[in-house]
C-alpha cells in the first residue's frame, strides 16, 4: 500500500467529518491486511465478488462506505465476526471499473466508527455503527511529542532514500497532533496489528506515546542495518586498497629488477623438485600443486597448507639412497666390535649381506629379535646399520593404537602430517636405512583403526613398493629399506604380521657372558661416557661378578650398565674434585658405591623345610625363579591357594593333589591325612601375577614334600607340565628359564624329557655349570626332587658304615 497524503485543508462537503452526516446503517468492506485513517485518501483494488457488488451499489447511492480490517487476512470470504470492532468510514472519491473485472478506488477516510451489530451478512455485509469522537485534548505535553514524532519521521525518511522529499515536506505541514500519529501510523508501521492497535487508541496522548516508541525501535532497525552495510563497503575498499598497492609493489619490483616473494617461493621450490629425483607420476602431482600455490594469496591459510605438502614431496629421499657396504670381512669385524656372542645372528645377518653382495635386488627378509629387555636388540639394529653403511632409525610402536600414527592423517586435517613410517624416511634422508620398529609385539587396536593392518603394508614385500600415506597420497616405494622388528613376547605379535618375518631370538645371557661383556662392552664405554681415561679405574671380576648376582637380576644388561655407569659418575666426581689416584672397584668397595645388595642368594635358605619347592617362570622380561611354598593345618582336606595364580596354574595345583591322593598309598603318605588337614599353597611375590601350566611339577613336589615330610633339594629347580595319570609333558621358554635359574644360583634343573631338544643352544659354560635331569613320570620326578627320607638316610649310613 502507497497512500497518498494530501495536504491538511478542511475540505467541503461531503468529506468534511464534521460536516458529514453518519448513517446509523453502514455497508462493511472488509480490508486485508490495510488499515485505513481518517482523513487519508488510499488507492484500493477490490476483486472479492461480495465486494465488488457492495461497491457497485454503494457508488450508485451516497458513495460512503464502512471500512474494517479483518482479524485473518486469509480469510477468503468473512463473516462480520471475522473483523475487527473498529474501522472507518469512508468516501469513494474515485471509482473504475478495471478489465479484468476488479474495480480501483480511491477511498479517503472521513472519521472513526465503532461497528455496533451486523445486521446482514449477505450479499454483502451491513452494520449498524456508531461514530467515535477522538478525546483531542491540546496541551504542551502534546504538543512537545508531536514535535518530537515530527522529528523522528525526518530520520525515518533520511534512512529510507526511497521515499519522496516532498513526503517529508508533507509531515512537517500536519498540525494536528492525532492525524500526524495516524500518518506516521499508515505509512511506517509495518504490522498490521500495529496499525489497528494505533487505529483503536483512542486517546490521544496514548496513540502519541505508542508510535513513537515503535517509530523509534523501527528506526534503530534501519540505523542497524546501514552501519552494517558501511562496513562491508569499508571492507570492501580496503580488499581494493590492498590489491591495489600489491599491484603498485609488484609493478615497482619489476621496475628494479626483482621479484615479488611468491615467484621468488615457487621459482625456489621448482628448483628444489628438479633436485629431488621425484618419480614421474609425483612430479607431475608437484607441479600441479605450485600451479595452485600461484593463485592462492600468502596470507591465506591454504597457502601454508600446499607450501607444506610440497616440502614434504621436495624433502622425501624418491631416489636418494646411500651405497651399501657389502664387503662380509669387514661386515664381520663391526659386528664383532659391538657385540660379543650372539653368533647365530650375526652369521644370519652375514647372509642376507652375502646374498645382496650377489643378487642386488633381493628382497631383504624382515627380521624379528625376540628377547628379554636388555639383551641387545636395538644396538644390534645400530650395529647392521654400521656394518652394511645405512642410515639407521627406529621408532616404538609400544602403544601406538591409531592407524595414523603409521600412515598418516590426510590433508584435509587441521595440521595434517604423514605418519612415523615417512617422517623417519625423511629423517634418514636416504629410501634404503636400517628401520627398527620396536615393541611390535605391545601394538595396540582400538576404534581409531588397526595400525597392524597398516603394519603389514609397510612390511609385506609384494605390497610395500608402493607404500600409501593418507598424506602423501602417493605411492612411496619402501622397498628398499631393511625393516627389522624387535619383541619381548613373540605371541602377541599379531599373527600375519609373525608369518612374514624371520625370528632370532636373543633370550639373555649367563653370567660368564655378562661379566665378558661387562669387560670389553660396558664398563669401556661408561668409562668414556662420564668422561673418564681407562686408567683412571678399574674394575675387579668379583665386582662384576656381585654387580650381577647382587645387584641386578635380569635376562639383559640394562640395570647392569645402569650400576656400572652410577660407579664411574661417582668416580667422575671424585676425580673433577680433584682426586689423583686410580680407583681400583672391588667386591667390597661397591656397597660405598651403591648402597647395600640388593638381592640375596636365597635358594639354600629358603629350601631347607619341607614343602617349598622351586619352579621356573617364564615372562616377558626373562625367566624367573618361583618358590612354592605349602604349610598344613588341621582341617577337613581344603586347599587354599594365594599368590595370584591364573586359572590355569589352580588346575595345577588340583591335580598335583589328585596325583597324590590317588598314589597315597604308594607315596607312603596315610589316607586319613587329606580329611583330617587343611592344605594351603602360596607362591610369593604375591603382587605378580603368575599363570602356565609349567608349575605342576614343582607344585606336586611342593605337596609331596609336605605331606612326606621330606625337603625338596636345595640347589634344584624344576618345570613341566602334568597330567593326572602322572605323566609329565614338555613345556615352553626352557632357555629362558635354564638361563634364570643359572643366574639364581641353581645347581641342577629337572626338565620333562621332551625339552632335551631345547638345550642346544644354551651357552657352553651354562652346560658345564648346571645338571640336568630329565623325566617322564610324576613318581621319577618326586624321587629325584625329594631328599631322601630319614630311614633311607639311616640305611644309606649304615651300608656305608
Ligand atoms: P634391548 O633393545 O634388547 O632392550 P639394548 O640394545 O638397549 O637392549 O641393550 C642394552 C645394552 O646392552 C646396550 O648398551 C647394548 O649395547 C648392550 N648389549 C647388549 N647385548 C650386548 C652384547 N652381546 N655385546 C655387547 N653389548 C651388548
Amino acid at each position: 500500500m502507497s497512500p497518498k497524503q494530501e495536504k491538511h485543508k478542511t475540505p467541503a462537503s461531503p468529506e468534511n467529518p464534521a460536516t458529514t452526516p453518519i448513517p446509523s446503517t453502514l455497508p462493511i468492506l472488509a480490508l486485508k491486511d490495510t488499515i485505513i485513517f481518517p482523513e487519508f485518501p488510499v488507492p484500493l483494488t477490490v476483486g472479492r465478488k461480495q465486494s465488488i457488488q457492495l461497491v457497485d451499489d454503494v457508488i450508485l447511492q451516497n458513495k460512503l462506505i464502512g471500512l474494517v480490517a479483518q482479524r485473518d487476512s486469509s480469510q477468503a470470504e468473512p463473516s462480520g465476526e471475522q473483523l475487527f470492532r473498529i474501522g472507518t468510514i469512508g468516501i469513494i472519491q474515485k471509482f473504475l471499473k478495471h478489465s479484468d473485472g476488479t474495480r480501483r478506488l480511491i477511498v479517503k477516510g472521513i472519521r472513526r466508527i465503532r461497528v455496533l451489530e451486523f445486521i446482514q451478512e449477505t450479499p454483502y455485509l451491513i452494520a449498524r455503527t456508531e461514530p467515535i469522537s477522538e478525546t483531542s485534548e491540546q496541551n504542551v505535553e502534546v504538543e512537545a511529542m508531536a514535535k518530537n514524532l515530527q522529528h523522528q519521521v525526518q530520520k525515518m525518511l533520511s534512512l529510507t532514500p526511497m521515499i519522496p522529499e516532498e513526503v517529508g515536506v508533507a509531515f512537517l505541514n500536519i498540525s494536528d497532533p492525532g492525524r500526524l500519529a495516524d500518518l506516521v501510523a499508515a505509512n511506517f508501521l509495518k504490522s498490521t496489528q500495529q496499525r489497528q492497535e494505533i487505529l483503536e487508541t483512542l486517546e490521544l496522548r496514548e496513540r502519541l506515546v505508542k508510535v513513537t516508541r515503535w517509530i523509534s525501535s523501527e528506526i534503530e532497525i534501519l540505523e542497524l542495518g546501514s552501519k552494517i552495510q558501511r562496513q562491508v563497503h569499508e571492507e570492501m575498499d580496503e580488499k581494493q586498497r590492498e590489491f591495489f598497492l600489491r599491484e603498485q609493489l609488484k609493478a615497482i619490483q619489476r621496475e628494479l629488477g626483482e621479484k615479488d616473494p611468491l615467484s621468488a617461493q615457487i621459482e625456489e621450490l621448482e628448483q628444489k623438485m628438479a633436485q629431488a629425483g621425484m618419480p614421474s607420476e609425483v612430479e607431475k602431482e608437484a607441479r600441479r600443486e605450485i600451479d595452485r600455490l600461484r593463485n592462492i594469496p600468502p596470507a591465506s591459510p591454504e597457502h601454508n597448507v600446499v607450501r607444506t605438502y610440497l616440502d614434504w614431496l621436495i624433502a622425501l629421499p624418491w631416489s636418494r639412497e646411500t651405497p651399501d657396504r657389502l664387503d662380509i670381512v669387514s661386515a664381520r669385524r663391526v659386528l664383532d666390535e659391538d657385540h660379543e656372542d650372539l653368533e647365530k645372528v650375526k652369521e644370519r645377518i652375514l647372509e642376507y649381506l652375502a646374498v645382496r653382495s650377489l643378487r642386488k635386488e633381493t628382497r631383504g627378509p624382515i627380521l624379528c629379535f625376540v628377547g628379554p629387555p636388555g639383551t641387545g636388540k636395538t644396538s644390534l639394529g645400530r650395529s647392521i646399520a654400521r656394518a652394511m653403511g645405512r642410515k639407521f632409525h627406529r621408532i616404538s610402536l609400544g602403544g601406538v593404537r591409531d592407524e595414523a600414527e603409521i600412515r598418516g592423517h590426510r590433508r584435509t586435517y587441521v595440521g595434517a602430517l604423514p605418519g612415523r613410517i615417512l617422517q623417519g624416511i625423511r629423517k634418514c634422508n636416504s629410501r634404503n636405512p636400517v628401520f627398527m620398529l620396536d615393541e611390535i609385539d605391545k601394538l595396540g587396536q582400538d576404534f581409531r583403526g588397526d595400525p597392524s593392518s597398516a603394519l603389514l603394508e609397510v612390511l609385506d614385500p609384494e605390497q610395500n613398493f608402493s607404500f600409501s600415506d593418507h598424506y602423501l597420497d602417493l605411492p612411496f616405494d619402501l622397498s628398499r629399506v631393511m625393516f627389522i622388528t624387535t619383541a619381548n613376547v613373540l605371541e602377541s605379535i599379531p599373527g600375519p604380521l609373525r608369518d612374514r618375518m624371520e625370528v632370532l631370538e636373543l633370550p639373555g645371557y649367563s653370567e660368564d657372558q655378562k661379566i665378558r661383556i661387562a669387560r670389553n662392552h660396558l664398563v669401556p664405554r661408561q668409562i668414556h661416557e662420564n668422561g673418564l681415561r681407562p686408567e683412571q679405574i678399574s674394575f675387579t671380576d668379583e665386582a662384576l661378578h656381585a654387580l650381577i648376582g647382587h645387584y641386578t637380576r635380569e635376562a639383559g644388561l640394562r640395570n647392569l650398565e645402569r650400576q656400572i655407569a652410577a660407579i664411574c659418575r661417582k668416580v667422575a666426581r671424585g676425580v673433577a674434585e680433584g682426586r689423583k689416584d686410580p680407583v681400583h672397584v672391588g667386591a667390597d668397595r661397591l656397597a660405598d658405591f651403591l648402597g647395600p645388595e640388593k638381592y640375596i642368594q636365597e635358594v639354600v635358605e629358603r629350601t631347607d623345610r619341607p614343602g617349598v619347592a622351586i619352579g621356573l617362570a617364564w615372562t616377558p622380561f626373562g625367566g624367573e625363579i618361583l618358590f612354592i611354598e605349602s604349610t598344613r593345618m588341621p582341617g577337613k582336606g581344603g586347599l587354599t591357594l594365594t599368590g595370584q595364580l591364573g586359572e590355569v596354574m589352580r588346575e595345577s595345583a588340583q591335580a598335583a593333589l589328585s596325583i597324590i591322593r590317588s598314589q597315597a598309598g604308594s607315596l607312603g603318605i596315610d589316607d586319613r591325612t587329606f580329611t583330617t588337614t587343611d592344605l594351603h599353597i602360596h607362591v610369593p611375590a604375591g603382587a605378580i601375577p603368575k599363570d602356565g601350566p609349567s608349575a605342576g611339577v614343582p607344585l606336586l613336589a611342593s605337596l609331596a614334600s609336605l605331606l612326606l615330610d621330606r625337603p625338596c633339594r636345595p640347589d634344584l629347580a624344576a618345570t613341566g607340565e602334568i597330567t593326572l595319570r602322572g605323566r609329565i609333558l614338555p613345556v615352553g621358554g626352557i632357555k629362558e628359564k635354564i638361563l634364570a635359574a643359572h643366574r639364581a644360583g641353581i645347581r641342577t634343573v629337572l626338565l620333562p624329557t621332551r625339552n632335551e631338544k631345547d638345550l642346544v643352544d644354551l651357552p657352553e659354560e651354562i652346560r658345564k655349570d648346571l645338571a640336568f635331569q630329565f623325566v617322564d613320570t610324576v613318581q621319577a620326578a618326586l624321587e629325584f626332587i625329594l631328599s631322601p627320607s630319614a630311614e633311607k638316610k639311616q640305611a644309606q649310613i649304615s651300608k656305608t658304615g
